[in-house]
């Protein structure tokens, strides 16, 4: 067997370098939210172990989702990916409902955080996450851009503790504390719901945004000898490569030449249009579609028995 050199994106790698830091650094922060008695900083900790569970997970299966089709998931592992950002939403989700009932029940008994400590370790969070941001950066996956995205926020509630920690040191206002916890946790759950929305569009084989499947169809009925098309399906693997099959109808007096140079066309028209697995059917009008109308609704007859199928020759 010869030497398949495949070149693939690999978001592993940052990945599994995000883990271990977030890993190193939720200990941390435990340590520093129990010592500075600080529910923002705790909350932090809380919700960075949570992240490392996530990020572990997604490691494992980012890895995981390079692996080529095989004869049980003919499409290669892709999907895996899209597992992993699942179970990344539901840790988050978790850890952030806890912190929740920690921090409501504190804005009515607040307790004065440590100030100097909270400071040091804000600094010290923004400068980890934001080396995991910019590690990060330029990943495309579906993993990758949810795990980037979230350490941005983490990096920008690293940024608000600074500022409450510094207003801290010079008045005792400690409703603060767990005030900003809450706005943090909201924050990153609103975000996580949202992600989480696309995900399940994806698995759900929802038709991938700015996908226009009137255009692609317009496009292919606009070549020579084309009649119709019907049975047009377009999901996505992971929310970057998307599957499409369709079915054409061609006139019956459309030679091996004439077929041979649709399917050139069909294939620029639908790389064009950004499908990078697809699959066309070629029916020619005097034939029977051989899925019916029954599967999924689409119209098969609608595009048969076209009066104008004389006019179209070329
Ligand atoms: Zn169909
Ligand atoms: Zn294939
Ligand atoms: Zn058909």
């Amino acid at each position: 067997m010869g030497h398949d050199h495949h070149h693939v994106h690999d978001d592993s790698g940052s990945i599994g370098f995000a883990f271990i830091l977030n890993l190193v650094f939720a200990i941390i922060e435990f340590i520093g939210g129990i010592y500075t008695n600080s529910l923002a900083i705790m909350a932090d900790a809380i919700h960075d172990l949570g992240d490392s569970v996530a990020l572990g997970s997604a490691w494992l299966l980012e890895r995981l989702s390079l692996k080529r089709g095989d004869r049980f998931f003919t499409y290669g592992y892709r999907r895996f990916s899209l597992l992993g950002a699942v179970i990344s939403a539901g840790v988050i989700i978790a850890g952030s409902v806890f912190i929740l009932f920690k921090a409501v029940p504190r804005l009515f008994s607040p307790e004065l955080p440590h100030a100097p400590g909270m400071l040091a370790l804000a600094v010290a969070g923004i400068v980890v996450n934001g080396a995991a941001v910019l590690r990060l950066r330029g990943a495309s996956g579906m993993n990758a851009r949810m795990v980037a995205w979230h350490l941005m926020e983490d990096v920008l509630g690293w940024a608000a503790v600074l500022a409450v920690s510094v207003v801290l040191l010079f008045r005792d206002i400690p409703v603060l504390d767990p005030l900003l916890s809450i706005i943090i946790t909201a924050y990153i759950l609103a975000n996580v719901l949202r992600n989480l929305g696309k995900t399940l569009g994806i698995f759900l084989q929802g038709v991938p945004a700015n996908t226009d499947i009137e255009g692609i169809e317009r496009d292919l009925r606009a070549c020579a000898h084309v009649l119709g098309t019907h049975h047009t399906h377009v999901w996505s693997m992971d929310g970057t490569r998307h599957v499409l099959t369709t079915h054409v109808v061609v006139d019956s007096c459309a030679t091996r030449e004439d077929i041979l140079q649709l399917k050139e066309r069909f294939r620029a028209i639908l790389a064009k249009h950004g499908m990078s697995h697809s699959t066309v059917e070629i029916e020619y009008s005097d034939e029977e579609c051989r899925i019916g109308d029954d599967t999924c609704g689409s119209d098969a007859r609608s595009c048969r028995a076209v009066p104008g199928d004389r006019d179209k020759r070329s």
